[in-house]
């Protein structure tokens, strides 16, 4: 078995990776608040993790690791987009989380083991706060249940933020209902015309770090192996996850790894929707292969930032026709080649993965690269469908086919004037003819 090592945030070190017990593997990361399309930066964890989540099948067997990734289906972006459109949260909420799934799926992301919604989780989270509050931890406070910072003493070793530091860099006014200027939410008040659930403390909603703390529990335990997801979260999501948790466990250990992926920027700058440079996936995949995308954002190690651009895709593409020309009609190895292994498990580095798959290109080791590459959620197609789907515009498929048959026939009489003028004709078309030892393939031109 395969040791591998990840870098734990909160450990401030790369660590040898035990897990609680190895014939139950447990990872949860952070999933989409279901508001709008998820964009290219959304889905940098979602490949990262995914990544990681099949290292762990690999290394302590397939139905020994559980992945759990949550839908935030009530929140205040929720709620707007739904006033907007003058319908329910519900609606939004299942209409962006299947796209999402669609999408994310496209990127040949696996499904998590489990996905969780919030709204299910309602009678978890009143217990927790019932929990919270009867353990000196949280108190109820004009409708709301916030939770009380001072109470623990260790809060803040993943963030390395202390209290004070949080009171004084509180830019927003202090609610008069909060007891110290560090409290934080766990459930708020809602007005009749807002979204709500009955509770001890009256109608309302919960507060979002409520809601991952409550799923984990459920659907894992009270602790996990590994927690993910990007760097923005570090604080206060995650800090005050391991804030409601542990309190409400008696101080037990919620997270045994905390992993954040790094910012993904576009064309070297954040993206925004008033730069023009913002990209949804659901945008990207109509127009680019998924493998392409996934690829792009594997290209730098996780923990660093990523820039994506067209250029960076289209790059990447091409190194895919590479790789599916040499695999055509390969089939793949049956084990992982132990190079890409050994990358991916050095806290999954995955530019060494992908070089040590460039290296068994260039040995033209077709079987291994398939095993390889397939590993990584690369190389999934047929080669003929990959380049098929490939089509350029102004001519079919079948007008291609049809002509590089008469070609081929004019090659066969000597007809080398012809030949040529048919290879043009299809040049014209953006359409790259290649010959090899088992007849003709095609491309578009890049
Ligand atoms: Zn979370």
């Amino acid at each position: 078995m395969a040791d591998i090592y990840l870098y734990n945030t909160i450990a401030r070190a790369k660590q040898l990776f035990e897990p609680l017990d190895p014939s139950n593997v447990r990872m949860y990361v952070c999933g989409p608040t279901v508001y709008d399309y998820a964009h290219i930066g959304n889905a940098r964890p979602v490949v990262v993790f995914d990544v990681l989540f099949r290292l762990l099948k690999l290394v302590y067997g397939e139905e020994r690791v559980t992945y759990s990734r949550n839908f935030t289906d009530i929140d205040d972006k929720i709620m707007n987009r739904a006033a907007e459109e003058g319908t329910s949260i519900r609606t939004i909420s299942r209409r962006y989380e299947k796209v999402y799934t669609e999408d994310m799926a496209m990127l040949n992301a696996l499904p998590p083991s489990r996905t969780p919604r919030a709204t299910e989780h309602l009678p978890e989270m009143i217990k927790m706060m019932r929990t919270l509050i009867d353990k000196g931890h949280a108190y109820e406070a004009e409708g709301h249940v916030m939770f009380h910072v001072p109470s623990m003493d260790n809060y803040g070793r993943l963030s390395g933020h202390s209290r004070d530091e949080l009171v004084a860099g509180a830019r927003v006014e202090v609610a008069p209902y909060k007891k110290d200027p560090a409290d934080f939410v766990l459930w708020k008040p809602s007005s009749d015309d807002q979204p709500g659930w009955g509770s001890p403390w009256g109608r309302g909603r919960p507060g979002w770090h409520l809601e991952c703390s409550c799923m984990i529990e459920k659907h894992m335990g009270e602790t996990i192996d590994i927690h993910g997801g990007g760097q923005d979260l570090i604080f206060p999501h995650h800090e005050n996850e391991i804030a409601q948790s542990e309190c409400a466990n008696d101080g037990k250990q919620f997270v045994r790894y905390w992993m954040h992926n790094g910012y993904l920027t576009v064309d070297g700058e954040k993206m925004s929707k008033s730069l023009g440079n913002f990209h949804t996936v659901h945008d990207l995949v109509q127009d680019h292969p998924g493998e392409a995308l996934r690829l792009s954002l594997l290209t730098a190690h996780y923990r660093q930032p990523v820039d994506f651009s067209l250029a960076t895709v289209a790059e990447q593409k091409r190194r895919l026709d590479r790789w599916y020309r040499l695999v055509d009609g390969v089939q793949a190895a049956e084990t992982v080649p132990a190079s890409v292994v050994e990358a991916l498990s050095d806290d999954l580095n995955t530019p060494k993965a992908i070089a040590a798959i460039d290296a068994l290109a260039a040995k033209e080791t077709a079987a291994e690269l398939k095993a390889a590459a397939q590993f990584m959620g690369l190389l999934t197609q047929d080669s003929s469908a990959w380049f098929r789907g490939d089509t350029p515009d102004g001519i079919t498929v079948d007008e291609i086919e049809a002509l590089i048959e008469a070609r081929s026939t004019a090659k066969r009489h000597k007809d080398f004037a012809e030949s040529d003028r048919i290879r043009d004709r299809l040049i014209n078309h953006g359409v790259i003819l290649e010959d090899g030892p088992s007849g003709t393939t095609w491309r578009k031109a890049d």
